[in-house]
Protein backbone atom coordinates (compact mmCIF):
# COMPACT_ATOMS: atom_id res chain seq x y z
CA UNK A 1 0.00 0.00 0.00
CA UNK A 2 1.25 3.85 -0.51
CA UNK A 3 1.16 6.27 1.49
CA UNK A 4 -1.66 8.96 0.02
CA UNK A 5 -1.82 12.48 0.81
CA UNK A 6 -2.81 15.58 -0.59
CA UNK A 7 -2.01 19.32 -1.69
CA UNK A 8 -2.64 21.79 1.16
CA UNK A 9 -4.57 23.77 -1.04
CA UNK A 10 -6.91 21.43 -1.24
CA UNK A 11 -8.26 22.55 2.30
CA UNK A 12 -6.58 26.17 2.96
CA UNK A 13 -5.43 29.38 1.18
CA UNK A 14 -3.17 30.29 4.11
CA UNK A 15 -0.48 28.58 5.76
CA UNK A 16 0.05 30.47 9.40
CA UNK A 17 -0.85 28.74 12.36
CA UNK A 18 -4.50 28.67 12.01
CA UNK A 19 -4.59 27.63 8.38
CA UNK A 20 -2.04 24.96 8.99
CA UNK A 21 -3.95 23.49 11.45
CA UNK A 22 -6.96 23.45 9.48
CA UNK A 23 -5.57 21.81 6.39
CA UNK A 24 -3.72 18.96 9.03
CA UNK A 25 -7.45 18.68 10.24
CA UNK A 26 -9.56 18.31 7.01
CA UNK A 27 -6.49 16.43 5.14
CA UNK A 28 -6.78 13.60 8.10
CA UNK A 29 -10.82 13.76 8.42
CA UNK A 30 -10.55 12.94 4.71
CA UNK A 31 -8.60 10.09 5.51
CA UNK A 32 -4.67 10.93 4.03
CA UNK A 33 -1.64 10.03 5.84
CA UNK A 34 0.00 12.50 4.48
CA UNK A 35 -0.31 16.48 4.03
CA UNK A 36 2.11 18.19 1.72
CA UNK A 37 2.19 21.69 2.54
CA UNK A 38 3.30 24.20 0.15
CA UNK A 39 6.44 26.02 1.26
CA UNK A 40 6.55 29.19 -0.72
CA UNK A 41 8.12 31.13 2.09
CA UNK A 42 9.86 28.42 4.67
CA UNK A 43 11.30 31.45 6.82
CA UNK A 44 7.28 32.47 8.12
CA UNK A 45 6.16 29.09 8.75
CA UNK A 46 5.51 28.62 12.92
CA UNK A 47 7.09 25.49 13.09
CA UNK A 48 6.02 24.50 16.62
CA UNK A 49 2.53 25.21 15.86
CA UNK A 50 2.67 23.00 12.64
CA UNK A 51 4.64 20.09 14.77
CA UNK A 52 1.94 20.34 17.52
CA UNK A 53 -0.61 20.00 14.67
CA UNK A 54 0.69 17.18 13.25
CA UNK A 55 1.26 15.09 16.53
CA UNK A 56 -2.74 15.89 17.51
CA UNK A 57 -3.70 14.42 13.88
CA UNK A 58 -0.83 11.50 13.50
CA UNK A 59 0.03 13.10 10.44
CA UNK A 60 3.00 12.90 8.36
CA UNK A 61 4.55 16.04 6.38
CA UNK A 62 6.22 16.65 3.05
CA UNK A 63 6.88 20.08 1.23
CA UNK A 64 6.93 21.58 -1.82
CA UNK A 65 7.53 24.89 -3.16
CA UNK A 66 8.43 26.67 -6.69
CA UNK A 67 11.03 29.02 -6.65
CA UNK A 68 10.40 32.52 -7.76
CA UNK A 69 12.53 35.24 -9.94
CA UNK A 70 13.94 36.65 -6.84
CA UNK A 71 15.15 33.11 -5.73
CA UNK A 72 15.91 31.20 -9.36
CA UNK A 73 19.03 29.21 -8.69
CA UNK A 74 19.10 28.20 -12.07
CA UNK A 75 19.54 32.31 -13.70
CA UNK A 76 22.68 34.18 -13.58
CA UNK A 77 21.92 36.55 -11.36
CA UNK A 78 23.94 36.21 -8.51
CA UNK A 79 21.71 37.88 -5.66
CA UNK A 80 19.02 35.65 -6.93
CA UNK A 81 21.24 32.23 -7.00
CA UNK A 82 22.17 33.31 -3.19
CA UNK A 83 18.45 33.98 -2.02
CA UNK A 84 17.61 30.52 -3.80
CA UNK A 85 20.15 28.49 -1.36
CA UNK A 86 19.16 30.61 1.32
CA UNK A 87 15.10 29.65 1.04
CA UNK A 88 15.64 25.89 -0.04
CA UNK A 89 18.41 25.54 3.08
CA UNK A 90 15.56 26.82 5.06
CA UNK A 91 13.18 24.80 3.78
CA UNK A 92 14.68 21.45 4.18
CA UNK A 93 15.26 22.97 8.14
CA UNK A 94 11.34 23.48 8.22
CA UNK A 95 10.51 20.00 7.29
CA UNK A 96 13.18 18.49 8.87
CA UNK A 97 11.82 20.28 12.33
CA UNK A 98 8.15 18.65 10.99
CA UNK A 99 9.60 15.35 10.82
CA UNK A 100 9.28 15.17 7.07
CA UNK A 101 11.11 13.28 4.46
CA UNK A 102 10.37 15.16 1.08
CA UNK A 103 11.31 18.51 -0.16
CA UNK A 104 9.75 18.42 -3.80
CA UNK A 105 8.10 20.76 -6.45
CA UNK A 106 10.07 23.34 -8.75
CA UNK A 107 12.87 23.82 -6.30
CA UNK A 108 15.62 24.00 -8.82
CA UNK A 109 14.36 27.76 -10.49
CA UNK A 110 11.91 29.86 -10.91
CA UNK A 111 7.98 28.55 -11.35
CA UNK A 112 6.53 30.71 -14.28
CA UNK A 113 6.29 31.22 -17.75
CA UNK A 114 10.09 32.03 -19.05
CA UNK A 115 10.46 33.93 -22.55
CA UNK A 116 14.12 32.24 -23.17
CA UNK A 117 15.52 28.64 -22.97
CA UNK A 118 18.18 28.60 -19.75
CA UNK A 119 21.86 29.74 -20.48
CA UNK A 120 24.66 27.04 -19.84
CA UNK A 121 25.72 29.04 -16.94
CA UNK A 122 22.02 29.51 -15.44
CA UNK A 123 21.71 25.69 -15.48
CA UNK A 124 25.10 24.97 -14.11
CA UNK A 125 24.35 27.74 -11.17
CA UNK A 126 21.21 25.75 -10.21
CA UNK A 127 23.02 22.02 -10.41
CA UNK A 128 25.86 23.27 -8.28
CA UNK A 129 23.01 24.86 -5.66
CA UNK A 130 21.44 21.50 -5.39
CA UNK A 131 24.40 19.75 -4.87
CA UNK A 132 24.75 21.71 -1.61
CA UNK A 133 21.06 21.99 -0.42
CA UNK A 134 21.18 18.00 -1.08
CA UNK A 135 24.20 17.77 1.15
CA UNK A 136 22.70 19.73 3.57
CA UNK A 137 18.92 17.39 3.22
CA UNK A 138 21.22 14.21 3.82
CA UNK A 139 22.57 15.19 6.52
CA UNK A 140 19.04 16.96 7.66
CA UNK A 141 17.04 13.46 6.62
CA UNK A 142 15.13 14.81 3.95
CA UNK A 143 15.35 14.08 0.35
CA UNK A 144 15.20 16.29 -2.84
CA UNK A 145 12.60 15.85 -5.64
CA UNK A 146 12.41 18.10 -8.47
CA UNK A 147 9.04 17.77 -10.43
CA UNK A 148 8.98 17.48 -14.17
CA UNK A 149 6.47 20.23 -14.86
CA UNK A 150 4.93 21.79 -18.07
CA UNK A 151 6.72 24.28 -20.45
CA UNK A 152 4.57 27.19 -19.35
CA UNK A 153 6.34 26.67 -15.72
CA UNK A 154 9.92 26.03 -16.33
CA UNK A 155 12.63 26.30 -19.38
CA UNK A 156 14.51 23.70 -17.45
CA UNK A 157 12.70 19.74 -17.18
CA UNK A 158 9.36 19.35 -19.10
CA UNK A 159 9.84 15.78 -19.43
CA UNK A 160 10.49 11.96 -17.82
CA UNK A 161 13.79 11.92 -20.05
CA UNK A 162 14.92 15.53 -19.07
CA UNK A 163 14.11 15.36 -15.57
CA UNK A 164 16.11 11.74 -15.38
CA UNK A 165 19.04 13.60 -17.51
CA UNK A 166 19.18 16.63 -15.11
CA UNK A 167 19.09 14.49 -12.35
CA UNK A 168 22.26 12.42 -13.67
CA UNK A 169 23.84 15.42 -14.40
CA UNK A 170 23.24 16.56 -10.90
CA UNK A 171 24.67 12.89 -9.59
CA UNK A 172 23.97 13.50 -5.81
CA UNK A 173 22.27 10.08 -4.46
CA UNK A 174 19.76 12.43 -2.10
CA UNK A 175 18.24 14.45 -5.47
CA UNK A 176 15.27 12.28 -7.19
CA UNK A 177 12.32 13.32 -9.42
CA UNK A 178 8.70 13.64 -8.90
CA UNK A 179 6.43 13.09 -11.46
CA UNK A 180 2.95 14.77 -11.71
CA UNK A 181 0.23 13.60 -14.36
CA UNK A 182 -1.27 17.01 -14.80
CA UNK A 183 1.98 17.79 -16.12
CA UNK A 184 3.18 14.58 -18.17
CA UNK A 185 -0.64 14.99 -19.68
CA UNK A 186 0.80 18.06 -21.41
CA UNK A 187 4.28 16.88 -22.39
CA UNK A 188 4.76 13.23 -22.49
CA UNK A 189 3.38 11.47 -25.48
CA UNK A 190 1.99 8.63 -22.91
CA UNK A 191 1.73 8.43 -19.39
CA UNK A 192 2.76 4.43 -18.55
CA UNK A 193 6.70 4.97 -20.03
CA UNK A 194 7.97 7.87 -18.51
CA UNK A 195 7.00 5.80 -14.91
CA UNK A 196 8.93 3.36 -15.75
CA UNK A 197 11.77 5.01 -17.35
CA UNK A 198 12.26 7.30 -14.18
CA UNK A 199 11.63 3.77 -12.11
CA UNK A 200 15.38 4.30 -10.35
CA UNK A 201 14.86 7.84 -9.39
CA UNK A 202 11.38 8.33 -8.56
CA UNK A 203 10.82 9.47 -4.97
CA UNK A 204 7.40 11.39 -5.22
CA UNK A 205 3.96 11.75 -7.50
CA UNK A 206 1.53 14.17 -8.14
CA UNK A 207 -2.01 12.83 -8.95
CA UNK A 208 -3.87 15.33 -11.01
CA UNK A 209 -6.40 15.33 -13.12
CA UNK A 210 -6.05 17.51 -17.08
CA UNK A 211 -8.31 20.51 -15.40
CA UNK A 212 -6.65 19.61 -12.10
CA UNK A 213 -9.77 19.14 -10.69
CA UNK A 214 -11.99 15.51 -10.16
CA UNK A 215 -10.58 12.76 -10.73
CA UNK A 216 -11.53 10.91 -13.55
CA UNK A 217 -13.53 13.76 -15.52
CA UNK A 218 -10.61 14.89 -17.56
CA UNK A 219 -8.12 13.49 -19.88
CA UNK A 220 -5.74 11.74 -17.81
CA UNK A 221 -5.02 8.08 -18.05
CA UNK A 222 -4.82 6.75 -14.45
CA UNK A 223 -5.34 3.59 -15.61
CA UNK A 224 -1.88 3.25 -17.45
CA UNK A 225 -0.47 5.67 -14.88
CA UNK A 226 -1.32 3.17 -11.79
CA UNK A 227 -0.59 0.02 -14.09
CA UNK A 228 2.99 1.40 -14.23
CA UNK A 229 3.33 2.57 -10.64
CA UNK A 230 2.66 -1.24 -9.82
CA UNK A 231 5.01 -2.61 -12.03
CA UNK A 232 7.95 -0.59 -11.23
CA UNK A 233 7.15 -1.59 -7.18
CA UNK A 234 6.86 2.44 -6.14
CA UNK A 235 6.44 2.62 -2.62
CA UNK A 236 6.84 6.38 -2.18
CA UNK A 237 3.99 9.31 -1.40
CA UNK A 238 0.83 9.04 -3.71
CA UNK A 239 -0.08 13.05 -3.41
CA UNK A 240 -3.67 14.41 -5.14
CA UNK A 241 -3.35 18.27 -5.98
CA UNK A 242 -5.65 20.22 -7.54
CA UNK A 243 -6.96 23.87 -6.67
CA UNK A 244 -10.37 25.53 -7.49
CA UNK A 245 -10.81 29.27 -6.73
CA UNK A 246 -13.00 28.21 -4.09
CA UNK A 247 -9.15 28.10 -1.93
CA UNK A 248 -6.98 30.67 -3.03
CA UNK A 249 -3.11 31.43 -2.04
CA UNK A 250 -2.43 34.41 -3.43
CA UNK A 251 1.06 34.15 -4.60
CA UNK A 252 0.93 30.30 -5.36
CA UNK A 253 -2.49 30.08 -7.66
CA UNK A 254 -1.63 33.28 -10.14
CA UNK A 255 1.25 31.60 -10.67
CA UNK A 256 -0.30 28.74 -11.58
CA UNK A 257 -3.22 30.45 -13.15
CA UNK A 258 -6.20 29.13 -11.22
CA UNK A 259 -8.75 31.05 -12.79
CA UNK A 260 -11.99 28.71 -12.80
CA UNK A 261 -14.07 27.33 -9.93
CA UNK A 262 -13.24 23.53 -10.71
CA UNK A 263 -15.22 22.75 -7.02
CA UNK A 264 -16.85 24.52 -4.35
CA UNK A 265 -16.76 20.98 -1.84
CA UNK A 266 -13.29 20.24 -0.75
CA UNK A 267 -14.25 17.74 1.72
CA UNK A 268 -16.29 15.76 -1.00
CA UNK A 269 -13.27 16.12 -3.44
CA UNK A 270 -10.68 15.07 -1.07
CA UNK A 271 -12.81 12.32 -0.40
CA UNK A 272 -13.51 11.28 -4.08
CA UNK A 273 -9.75 11.76 -4.80
CA UNK A 274 -8.83 8.87 -1.91
CA UNK A 275 -11.22 6.48 -2.52
CA UNK A 276 -10.77 6.84 -6.55
CA UNK A 277 -6.52 6.43 -6.26
CA UNK A 278 -6.92 3.21 -3.81
CA UNK A 279 -9.53 2.13 -6.15
CA UNK A 280 -6.82 2.21 -8.98
CA UNK A 281 -4.36 0.84 -6.97
CA UNK A 282 -6.11 -2.24 -5.22
CA UNK A 283 -7.46 -2.75 -9.43
CA UNK A 284 -3.54 -2.91 -10.98
CA UNK A 285 -2.41 -5.13 -7.59
CA UNK A 286 -5.46 -7.51 -8.02
CA UNK A 287 -5.00 -8.04 -11.71
CA UNK A 288 -1.61 -8.49 -11.30
CA UNK A 289 -2.08 -11.82 -8.74
CA UNK A 290 -3.95 -13.43 -11.78
MN1 LIG B 1 2.42 19.03 -9.05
Amino acid sequence: MSQFGSHGLVWSGRFDADGFRTAVRMNAEAGYDLLEVPLMDPFAFDVTAGRAALDEHGTTIAASLGLSAATDISGEDADAVAAGERLLTRAVDVISELGGEHLVGVIYGAMRKHDAPATARGRQNGIEVLRRVADHASSAGVSLALEVVNRYETNIINTARQGIAYVGEIGHANVGLHLDTYHMNIEESGLFEPFLDAADVLRYVHIGESHRGYLGTGTVDFDATFRALARIGYDGPIVFESFSTAVVDAHLSNTLGVWRNLWDDNEDLGRHALAFMRGHERAVETIALH
